[in-house]
């Protein structure tokens, strides 16, 4: 039977590569540019997405980077007209924006609102000044709580903030602070991820000369468990490893990703997804800015994943949602049973105690969210 990829993208991801200064731990495709280049980026921007005008129905947008909240009022708006204009407005149902505190402004906020916009997804990392500090960051505890008031009174109803846990020198006592500050905010999104330490970033170059040395991996679980536990005694569902959410407010845009539907990126760096082919454009931006000004393809990467591998695929990033994978679902999408690719894996993993059926859903046990890279690596 032939495999069931060709499920219409539905999602569309717009990449913003601008950042007002580059964080310590961070390996995005993110740089600081003057505006000229901004500016050149975001008219190629532009130009690549009036040609997907008519093509998809999106339900959702993510405006992600990058910080495109350090784009100027003016540009900001340049953006938000040119995603307005391919996209049909009364279709999107999610349509998010990140934003860093220390670049949001009131007018910045009254555009987003204005264009549309009904989620924002606000990188806090941290309350307190120590922690940021350590991560690079370039905005206060207290800028955040007063960015995410200022949402609020514009009357943005659904908000993310994203924290970060396992710096080296943070304490248990530190995270539960940051947790506590957060459910007094009262977002309705709370992303919680570990700080990993990625080639080539300060950090990593920190700890291999020593300067720094990572926190212990005992204290990291605990954390983990702590943001768990914490968070779902405050009305959040863990509906993801990382993610938690007022019961209706999961991110629709994301739940594409870890489904691993279709979904259409655009700008530099950005990934596309469609009918199981996976293309990614041209990462440099000058590269990515000439390439739309000539004309020329902006792909700079394209497989077309065999059958088995996207199905390998779709069970890895499924099984990140405490819900699991609905075996019908997968029968449905691929016309075999999941046991009949991954069943010697499957009665493994549930003999370890890392993975159950729940009715007829495989997903992880609390066993396997501790150690979910390892549970995933079998799936490969
Ligand atoms: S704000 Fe985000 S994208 Fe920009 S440098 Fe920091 S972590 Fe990276």
């Amino acid at each position: 039977m032939k495999f069931k990829k060709d499920l219409p993208p539905n999602a569309l991801y717009v990449h913003i590569p601008f950042c007002a200064r580059k964080c310590n731990y961070c390996d995005f495709n993110s740089v600081v540019s003057g505006t000229k280049t901004i500016d050149l980026y975001l008219s190629a921007l532009e130009s690549e997405l009036s040609a997907l005008k008519g093509q998809y129905v999106f339900k959702t947008v993510f405006i992600g980077g990058g910080t495109p909240s350090v784009l100027t009022e003016t540009q900001l708006e340049k953006l938000l007209c040119a995603v307005i204009r391919c996209i049909s407005v009364s279709e999107v149902q999610e349509y998010t924006v990140e934003a860093n505190p220390g670049t949001l402004t009131a007018n910045k906020i009254r555009l987003l609102k204005e264009y549309g916009v009904n989620r924002i997804s606000l990188g806090v990392q941290s309350f307190q000044d120590r922690q940021l500090k350590f991560l690079g960051r370039i905005h206060s505890g207290d800028d955040a709580r007063k960015n995410f008031i200022l949402l609020r009174q514009a009357g943005f109803e659904n908000i993310n903030i994203d924290l970060m846990f396992g710096c080296p020198d943070q304490s248990l006592d530190d995270w539960e602070n940051d947790l506590e500050t957060a459910v007094e905010l009262n977002p309705e999104h709370i992303s919680a991820y570990a700080l990993t330490y990625e080639e080539g970033t300060l950090l990593t170059k920190n700890l291999n000369n020593g300067v720094i040395s990572k926190l212990d991996e005992c204290i990291e679980l605990d954390m983990y468990k702590t943001v768990i536990d914490y968070l779902t005694h405050n009305g959040y569902n863990h509906y993801e490893i990382s993610n938690f959410a007022k019961p209706g407010c999961e991110c629709s845009h994301n739940l594409v990703y870890w489904n691993n539907m279709g979904y259409v990126g655009a700008g530099a760096g950005a990934v596309s997804s469609i009918d199981g082919a996976r293309t990614s454009n041209e990462n440099d931006i000058i590269r990515y800015v000439n390439g739309i000004g000539e004309g020329k393809n902006i792909k700079s990467f394209g497989e077309h994943l065999p059958d088995d591998q996207f199905a390998s695929e779709t069970v890895i990033m499924s099984l990140r949602l405490c819900q699991g994978i609905s075996s019908a679902d997968f029968y449905k999408r691929f016309g075999y049973k999941i046991e009949d690719q991954f069943g010697d894996q499957i009665n493994r993993l549930i003999g370890d105690g890392l993975i159950c059926y729940d009715n007829e859903r495989l997903k992880l046990t609390e066993k396997g969210l501790f150690i979910a890279d390892t549970v995933m690596t079998e799936f490969v």
